[in-house]
């Protein structure tokens, strides 16, 4: 199955990622929550990457039992920094011989004294192309509707998702974002180039302030005024940022189903709550 056909049958998809946890007690929690997630019928779980490959065993290992134990698709992410063609081909193959095929392929976040491995490769566009020759894989590909934070200027950046689709990605999904009017120009920007792939949001239910604060500083994504303010009168109260987060997220998904996007990918943080309410409070539009 590809990654397409789950945006085919007339309904939006709802897919979520998940991080692995570092210990054993983390992912029995995180099971926890898969399984309450398993109620809103995910098309697919994707199990992110760590940083320069910091979570490469935890990702197999997660991804594997997820596909085996819980009966969800699954897909894995992978990043080409920081590893060489033979490492890439044996991690890739081995997933796709237990029947995980689906890819949501990156260049990964480097570090500053970042060198790609002699035979490795620079560019998510170049690893797409790579796997491609390896195995059938269905792949994902990361898109910036407020520009990828290192690219030159928002048409180099449009020019690179070109690449990728061109290079053989399947659909998109978007980096994380607030403003939805940014979605939807993004969108019309990536038809004007002519990328046919669907184009899927991502939307990251709020947590805590520190914490979004932290993650926006790091992809370059701006948070809109009024919900900064909103989350500051909420103090240390944690759970009354929650609130303010999903009570957000169910405005932002609710206008974004009415304008036909073919799905939502939820940055879940590993929680299942949020991700609950939202889906609920938008069960008329699904
Ligand atoms: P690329 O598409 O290669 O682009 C990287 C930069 O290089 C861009 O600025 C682009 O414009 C530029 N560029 C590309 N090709 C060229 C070229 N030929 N010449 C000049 N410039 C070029 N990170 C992780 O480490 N693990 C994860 O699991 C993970 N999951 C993610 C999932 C999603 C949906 C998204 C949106 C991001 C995810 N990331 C993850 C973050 C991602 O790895 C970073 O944003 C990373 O910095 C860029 O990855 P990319 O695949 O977009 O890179």
């Amino acid at each position: 199955m590809k990654f397409s056909d789950f945006y085919k049958n007339g309904r939006p998809a709802l897919s979520i990622e998940i991080f692995p946890p570092k210990t054993e007690k983390g992912v029995e929690v995180l099971f926890e929550e898969l399984k309450i997630l398993k109620m809103i019928s995910p098309a697919f779980v994707s199990v992110t990457y760590g940083a320069m490959g910091s979570t490469r065993d935890l990702t197999k290992d997660l991804a594997l039992r997820i596909h085996r134990e819980l009966k969800l698709k699954t897909a894995f992410h992978f990043t080409c920094v920081g590893s060489g063609r033979i490492e890439m081909k044996d991690y890739v193959t081995s997933l796709a011989c237990e029947g995980i095929d689906l890819v949501v392929a990156l260049r990964g976040d480097k570090t500053a004294d970042f060198k790609p491995a002699e035979d490795g490769f620079q560019f998510a566009s170049e690893l797409v192309a790579y796997l491609k020759t390896l195995h059938p894989f269905s792949m994902a590909v990361a898109g910036y509707p407020e520009k990828h934070i290192e690219a030159e200027s928002f048409s180099s950046d449009l020019e690179n998702l070109k690449r990728k689709v061109n290079a053989g990605a399947d659909i998109v999904i978007t980096q994380l974002f607030f403003d939805n009017t940014i979605y939807y120009s993004y969108v019309e920007k990536v038809r004007q180039i002519g990328i046919t792939a669907q184009i899927v949001p991502g939307i990251l239910p709020i947590q805590s302030l520190k914490q979004i604060q932290r993650i926006t500083g790091l992809c370059g994504v701006n948070l809109p005024p009024a919900l900064l303010t909103e989350l500051e009168s909420c103090g240390e109260d944690e759970a009354a940022m929650r609130e303010v987060g999903v009570n957000y997220a169910i405005r932002q998904c609710r206008d974004l189903l009415q304008n036909g996007v073919p799905g939502i990918h939820f940055y879940s943080l590993n929680k299942s709550q949020s991700v609950l309410k939202i889906v609920e409070a938008c069960r008329d539009l699904l």
